[in-house]
């Protein structure tokens, strides 16, 4: 592990499952944890990364869906509409896929990395990662979404998660 990039918790690991608390302000030492999020989030190979994935259970994210970084404190999602079905996966839950319902559309409330509050109406990709990282925030993940049929085909690995946890 070099200084810019952090170890990601698996499922399993209790601090995935903490209700995170509000960011009073983004600082310089915040800034630099955020820094590093970006840098394993890209590393990895996903679009989003929510700091209890880094073992910081605080109410801030990062993702990427192509369009650059972006940063999202203490998210509030105050509108929601329609409902889309898709595939998801998470960093925290390798090799795992499972269909998650979401809103389509969303309005959410945070604040940026300088601190300004900001509102962004979003669907699509974007609205999915927001939804899917505040989960996190509030110790929810992909697995909990699991149906009867998908915790049949994930079976093996989801032990191992468990198996994980009791160690
Ligand atoms: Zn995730």
């Amino acid at each position: 592990m070099t200084l810019s990039t952090l170890r990601i918790r698996i499922c399993g690991d209790p601090c995935l499952r903490k209700k995170c608390v509000p960011v009073k302000e983004v600082g310089s030492s915040e800034r630099m944890v955020i820094n590093a999020m970006i840098e394993t989030m890209h590393q990895s190979k996903g679009v989003g990364l929510a700091a209890p994935q880094v073992g910081i259970n605080q109410r801030f994210f990062v993702l990427d869906v192509g369009d650059g970084p972006m940063v999202i404190i203490n998210p509030e999602i105050k509108k929601k509409s329609g409902l889309c079905v898709f595939e998801e996966g998470c960093l925290s839950v390798p090799e795992v896929i499972i269909m998650v319902r979401r809103s389509e559309e969303i309005t959410v409330y945070y604040g940026d990395e300088n601190n300004q509050t900001m509102e962004l109406t979003c669907n699509g990709l974007l609205a999915r990662v927001i939804q899917h990282e505040t989960d996190h925030l509030n110790g929810v993940m992909i697995v909990d979404y699991a149906s009867d049929e998908e915790k049949v085909t994930f079976k093996e690995q989801l032990e191992n998660f468990e198996a994980e946890q009791k160690e």
